[in-house]
């Protein structure tokens, strides 16, 4: 399929790092593959560990890249697609430590250091003011997916982790599309109103990763804009609703026999399974054959029914951490980029 045609974007972005595997990884002049020589000594443990040589065929590469190179290049078409009534969805993969959180959020405290999210929401306000014959609002919902239990990070904690836990919020499905039953969602009429969203969120976020004596990296964050329009010019103009979703995937990393007991264990399970199923939702978008899509079998892709596939426009930032000590990880992230390219 040509690039032009495909709906779900795949680019590779690095960590930089002062020990980056340059003999290892080599990043083509032209920006668009990935191909790692993987040492004799260093591919055991490496899934398919007779190969030695991989090639990755990306949409592009951000190697070093600044957060504002990153947002211009990748993202910031989506956004403007989103204000015309498609949805958009933007999710970063990868192994812990390899720059997720940071791609999507940011360092808030630095302001060039800002992240994907912030801008959008910036951007977002900035064409509203630009398009004075529409009249929009903006609502926002924070969560997080955590083993198939969802979390509202925009509700008041720690009594909504509980009652998460004893009524679990479910997705519903309707004309409009697919929303969470009982997620609240808040009106943001400035970009500071839906900055200080973000903020109340990243903070429950690490409040619940508190209570539940868990590390945010093992769960899935979805922060959700929704844009309703309506002409002001023509007198029986109707709504319409398009969803931007930015979610910060659990860490893709594979668990060693000796860490994968108990709790661990259970995390495990279902962030493999979550991520194998929006991998396999994925795929069965682009093939037209299929009818069955799996949107059902996890909470993660039944979240993102509507905003991936479809009229929908996706990114994925598959996020490396160049280390020689982290090419297992490396690879396996390749793999899963490479197989969101057919769609
Ligand atoms: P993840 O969410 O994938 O676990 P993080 O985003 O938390 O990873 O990144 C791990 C660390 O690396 C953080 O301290 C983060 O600030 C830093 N980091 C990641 N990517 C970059 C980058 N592109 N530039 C500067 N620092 C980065
Ligand atoms: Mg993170």
């Amino acid at each position: 399929m040509s690039a032009r045609n495909r709906k779900v974007k795949v680019w590779v972005r690095t960590r930089p790092t002062a020990n980056f595997a340059h003999d290892m990884i080599d990043l083509p002049p032209d920006g668009k593959a990935v191909n790692v020589h993987c040492r004799r000594d260093a591919r055991h443990g490496v899934v398919n560990n007779q190969i030695l040589d991989w090639s990755f065929k990306l949409d592009g590469v951000l190697h070093n890249a600044s957060q504002d190179a990153v947002y211009n290049k990748v993202a910031s078409n989506i956004i403007t697609k989103a204000m015309d009534g498609y949805n958009g969805t933007i999710m970063c993969y990868g192994q812990t430590g390899a720059g997720k959180t940071f791609t999507m959020t940011g360092a808030t405290e630095n302001y060039q250091h800002r992240g994907v999210i912030p801008r959008a929401v910036a951007q977002v306000f900035k064409e509203i003011g630009d398009r004075s014959e529409t009249a929009v609002s903006i609502r926002i919902s924070y969560l997080e997916i955590y083993n198939e239990t969802i979390i509202d990070l925009l509700a008041t904690l720690p009594e909504t982790i509980a009652a998460a836990q004893l009524s679990p919020m479910t997705v519903v499905e309707d004309e409009n599309g697919c929303y969470v039953k009982g997620l609240s969602c808040h009106l943001a009429q400035t970009e500071e109103d839906a900055l200080n969203l973000l903020f109340e969120g990243e903070t429950n976020r690490a409040i619940s990763a508190h209570t539940l004596n868990k590390v945010s990296s093992r769960s899935h964050a979805i922060f959700t804009v929704y844009i309703e329009s309506r002409s002001r010019v023509l007198s029986d103009a109707k709504y319409t609703v398009s969803k931007l979703n930015f979610v910060d995937l659990a860490g893709s990393e594979r668990l060693s026999k000796t860490q994968s007991e108990g709790k661990t264990k259970e995390e495990a399970m279902y962030i493999n399974k979550s991520l194998s199923f929006l991998e396999q939702t994925v795929i069965a978008l682009a093939d037209r054959r299929r009818e069955h899509i799996p949107f059902r079998q996890t909470k993660l892709t039944h979240c993102l029914k509507d905003s991936i596939g479809g009229r929908c426009n996706t990114l994925l930032i598959a996020n490396i951490w160049g280390e020689a000590s982290q090419i297992e990880e490396t690879i396996s992230t390749l793999r899963f980029a490479i197989r969101m390219m057919c769609v």
